[in-house]
């Protein structure tokens, strides 16, 4: 366990990627679709003091991790409540996301305001789950 820097062991980069299957825990993406290899992320950011081992770090994708950044929540604009993001280490992906085609649908609060944050509908990011879709 470190808090030290943000830079990861390859030997600890390699589990997280391993355990990921090589997808972004985040939006699901194959790492191969995107033509970037995955980044790891702190789920909670190094300057929010979050831990550098596996039980705290995600497999993200660069468009992922770009979007969340250090931040760990926003704010829903209907309700003006602070909602963390999904985190991968204990949230069921399913629980608060569904797919409809290509389109990722939020089901709940979480998955709202991870799914707006993230801008996991954008067109850049619709076009690499499935390319063959804006031909
Ligand atoms: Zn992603």
């Amino acid at each position: 366990m470190s808090r030290e820097g943000s830079s990861i062991p390859v030997k600890l980069r390699n589990e997280v990627a391993a355990r990921a299957r090589f997808c972004c825990e985040y939006c699901l993406i194959d790492e191969t679709q995107t033509g970037l290899y995955c980044e790891v992320d702190h789920i909670i950011g190094v300057k929010h003091n979050g831990l550098t081992d596996s039980n705290h770090l995600a497999y993200a994708c660069f468009n992922c991790n770009r979007n969340k950044g250090s931040d760990m929540a926003s704010i829903d604009w209907e309700t003006n409540e602070i909602v963390r993001f999904n985190n991968p280490r204990s949230d069921i992906w399913a629980e608060h996301f569904r797919l409809e085609g290509i389109r990722m649908v939020p089901t709940t609060q979480i998955g709202k305001v991870t799914t707006t944050i993230f801008r996991f509908n954008d067109l850049k990011r619709l076009s690499e789950r499935d390319p063959n879709s804006f031909l």
